[in-house]
């Protein structure tokens, strides 16, 4: 097969300047592109051939080495042989702009997501904590290339190094990522050994993470640029650190305020008294006021939370259970019994969440039933 000489294709003298011959690629590949010329073979044939010129002339050592010897000359590079279409690339870009060549644009990485599990105390105390993240680094053997070290990589032959194909969808074509070259416009040809072409071998970082006192459940603390990295050039992801606080032992954390539960047994429930109760900041005694019934929230000022966004701590809230005796002696059974003869005698007195109670089912029986 002939070759046509790659002036002639490209429509310049043979001592024309780097920017003429860019100029009239330039010219001719917007002119051929498959994109504007869908289906036409000739198109086609005249953007690649135009392409190869192109990525000859505008070596200067292949130029030379072209001048000199004609095709002959350059034919372990080009498309003949298979070296590099290094400056393809850039000058594709430079035409076609975002809608082309879309995968050897600098993107920036993908943010990652950590999840970081804490106790509540932690969470509430603050600290400094070590995570270690899975990466994927740059292969050392081929220095992330993917390509055996000395190996040519060749232009992509499904894009033709575009890194952007055609699909047809019924009456629409649209632009998608490679398949073949994954958007580089390059495939390798003799693939790193190592990574196998991946250009990338996992690995991980150890990161200090700086956990802010008061933290809760949701929030997230965000590390600048520790995402996923960049492609050509492109700035890394962020990596957000989304807190997971455990369940506690005894509190529940609510807003700014920690709320528990707090067994009291009957005798100090009915004549009031002290506990203990346990705080984040160790124990403090909690006041049960005579006559406390089951399910009465006491309030510990200051005992709380200070979250990350409020200026003051909020409170312990301790919902009291009254506890039943179990495990009862003879004498203590007598003596409940006692208890309850001089309860009966009162009445309704002693009783007000019944005496109320059954107020209202009388009320409900004459109302619903007749
Ligand atoms: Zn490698
Ligand atoms: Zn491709």
């Amino acid at each position: 097969m002939s070759k046509r000489d790659y002036y002639e294709i490209l429509g310049v003298a043979r001592d024309a300047s780097a920017e003429q011959i860019k100029k009239a690629y330039r010219r001719l590949a917007m002119k051929n592109h498959p994109d504007r010329n869908p289906d036409d073979e000739e198109a086609e044939a005249r953007f690649k051939e135009a392409s190869e010129a192109y990525e000859v002339l505008s070596d200067e050592q292949k130029r030379a080495a072209y001048d000199r010897f004609g095709h002959e000359g350059v034919a372990g590079a080009g498309a003949a042989g298979g070296a590099g279409f290094g400056g393809f690339g850039d000058i594709f870009s430079d035409i076609f702009g975002g809608g082309m060549g879309g995968g050897r644009r600098p993107t920036r990485g993908a943010d990652l997501r950590y999840d970081l599990e804490l106790d509540l105390e932690t969470a509430i105390a603050g600290d400094t904590v070590r995570i270690r993240i899975p990466t994927l680094e740059d292969c050392d053997h081929c220095d992330g290339d993917g390509a055996e070290p000395g190996s040519d990589k060749i232009r992509c032959g499904t894009c033709q190094g575009s890194g952007q194909v055609r699909m047809q969808q019924g009456f629409l074509a649209i632009q998608q990522t490679c398949p073949e070259c994954r958007g580089r416009g390059t495939v390798i040809n003799n693939p790193c050994m190592r990574c196998r072409g991946e250009g990338k071998r996992r690995s991980h970082k150890d990161l200090s993470v700086k956990v802010p006192p008061g933290v809760d459940n949701g929030d997230r603390i965000r590390l600048n640029g520790e995402g996923e990295p960049g492609e050509m050039g492109g700035p890394a992801g962020d990596l957000y650190v989304q807190i997971n606080v455990k369940p506690h032992d005894i509190f529940v954390r609510d807003g700014d305020d920690l709320r528990c539960t707090v067994p009291v047994n009957i005798t100090t429930a009915a004549l009031g008294g002290e506990i203990d109760v346990p705080t984040l900041d160790g124990k403090v005694t909690l006041r049960i006021p005579a006559e406390t019934q089951s399910g009465r929230v006491l309030r510990l000022r200051g005992k709380g939370v200070k979250s990350v966004r409020s200026a003051t701590e909020g409170d312990l809230l301790c919902k009291v259970m009254v506890e039943t005796p179990v495990n009862l002696t003879k004498r203590q059974k007598e003596l409940l019994e006692e208890l309850a003869e001089s309860l009966d005698e009162g009445g309704g007195r002693h009783s007000p969440e019944s005496a109320s109670w059954l107020d209202r089912a009388k009320r409900f029986f004459e109302e619903h039933l007749g």
